[in-house]
This record gives C-alpha cells, structure tokens and sequence, in this order.
C-alpha cells in the first residue's frame, strides 16, 4: 500500500515535523499513533519516516531513510493576475504538472479590484500550491512569489541577468519566453529546442509568461521584446491563460522529461 505524503513545516537532519492542520488531521482524523509509517518531504527530499511523538497539534517523525525522488520542472510561470477562480484551478494543475514557481504579475489588463486583492489572495495560492503537492506526492512545494507589477519583474529579470559590467548577457542557462497568441512562426517547442541548444550540458531554467484575459497590451509586448523574452505560440486557436498555462507546461515536460 502506498505510504501517505505529508510536507513536513519543520525539520533537522533527524526528523521533521508537521504542525496545524496538517497534525491535528494526523491526530484526530488518522488517529496516528507513534511507530505509524509515512513519506515525508522535508527541504524538498523525501523520507521513509515514522511517527515518533504527538502532541496537541504537532506530529514528530523520526527520518529513516531517503527515497528516490523527481524534482520539479525547472520551470517558473510568471503569470497575469486574472479571475482568481480561474486562475487558481491553473495554479493547482501547474503544480501537478512541476511547476518550480509561480510569479503571479499584474499586468496591465489585470482588472484593479484583482490587482489590489492579490496581495492578501498570495497566502491562499501558497495553501493551494501545498495541498496540491501532498497531492501530487511531490517532493517539493512551488514557490509563490509576492504579485508585483509585470514591469518590475521583467526589470528585476534583466538584472538577474547582467554580468558585473551591466550588460545584458545571454545566459546560456536561462530562457525566458513569452507566449503570444499572434506569434506565427516561433512555437513553444521551437522556443524550448533553442534554450537547450544554448544551454549545452545544463538543462536551462526557463520562465515563460501568460497574458491576462485580454491579452497583453502593445507596450508590455515592446517591454518584453526589448528585454530578450522569446514570443512563442501555442498554435493557432486562442486559449484561455489556464489553458495556455496548462498546455505550456505538458510541452515543456513532454520535451525535457
Ligand atoms: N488576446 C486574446 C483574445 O483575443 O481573446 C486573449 C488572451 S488569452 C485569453 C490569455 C493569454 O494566453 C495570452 O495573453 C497568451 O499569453 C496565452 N495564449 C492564449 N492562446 C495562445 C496561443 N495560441 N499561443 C500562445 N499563447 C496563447
């Protein structure tokens, strides 16, 4: 039978521990007892654990052993701020699929209300990103970062990646692409075939970016254009962004898993 996962909150070398709500299912649902058996994801590793010590609302596991385990894709989703609903289905499927993180943005055909809400909305896409990682018997949980304004996060991007002179380098590692439905020639795959191309030996970290349901606006386009981002297709239809994310993310797994 299949051990249980749980994403331990905190841990040593020795064990790892779950807290809240995650012990107090552990302690009234399961009723777990010391000695119970489980896997334990602790610092993105996954252990063969057993339960050494329970209290109110805190389990301690002993770590036994280390398990084999698939890291994410080393894929980072900067994606529009859209209806939360949607977007947050897209977010849970991401994670099923390894995604390493998601940066939410607001862009500049967010809707306000949306756009000042996803602050205090990030806490609930860090517990959708959780769950969803037991779920998936990851051995990790995607970051979520702080929504900021599309422009900054490509700022900060391009600064991630000049060398100590200040010029733009092209990191062979690194791949940033942006899907945009009126791209004709270039596809995902392309786009992919050409990162791994430049990155030799490595795999490349990629970040590929998802517009908001109205598209992106021209200047965000120039924006991206201007600072290096790959425009690439998903094919002729025009999909919703879950849907773009979605598919984004089987092509990049079907191509480097
Ligand atoms: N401009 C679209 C329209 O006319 O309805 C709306 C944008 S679409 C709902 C949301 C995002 O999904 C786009 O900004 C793009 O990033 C991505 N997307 C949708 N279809 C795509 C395709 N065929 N190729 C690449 N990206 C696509």
């Amino acid at each position: 039978m299949t051990r249980r996962r749980w994403i331990a909150e905190c841990w040593d070398e020795a064990t790892a521990t779950l807290v809240g709500a995650q012990a107090e299912h552990m302690t009234r649902v399961l009723r777990a007892q010391p000695g119970m058996e489980a896997d334990v994801v602790a610092g993105g590793h996954v252990f063969h654990a057993q339960v050494a010590a329970i209290a109110a609302n805190e389990v301690r596991f002993n770590l036994i052993a280390e398990l084999e385990a698939d890291p994410a894709m080393p894929v980072t989703l900067v994606m529009a701020i859209y209806k939360f609903d949607h977007m947050e289905w897209a977010i849970e499927k991401a994670t099923e699929l390894g995604v390493a993180a998601i940066a939410p943005v607001i862009a500049r055909r967010t809707e306000k209300h949306l756009a000042q809400a996803a602050l205090k909305r990030a806490a609930r896409w860090r517990r959708i990103v959780h769950e969803a990682s037991q779920q998936a018997r990851r051995c990790d949980v995607p970051i979520i970062f702080d929504p900021i304004p599309l422009a900054t996060r490509i700022r900060e991007a391009a600064e991630a990646t000049r060398d100590d002179s200040g010029a733009a380098c092209a990191t062979s590692g690194f791949a940033q692409i942006v899907l945009a439905e009126q791209e004709r020639t270039t596809t995902l795959r392309h786009a992919l075939e050409e990162a791994v191309a430049a990155a030799e030996t490595e795999m490349p970290t990629i970040e590929i970016a998802i517009g908001p349901e109205g598209g992106w606006a021209p200047e965000e386009e120039a924006l991206f254009d201007a600072n290096g981002w790959r425009a690439a297709s998903l094919g002729p239809r025009i999909l919703r962004a879950e849907t773009a994310a979605l598919a984004a993310l089987a092509v990049v797994a079907s191509y480097l898993e």
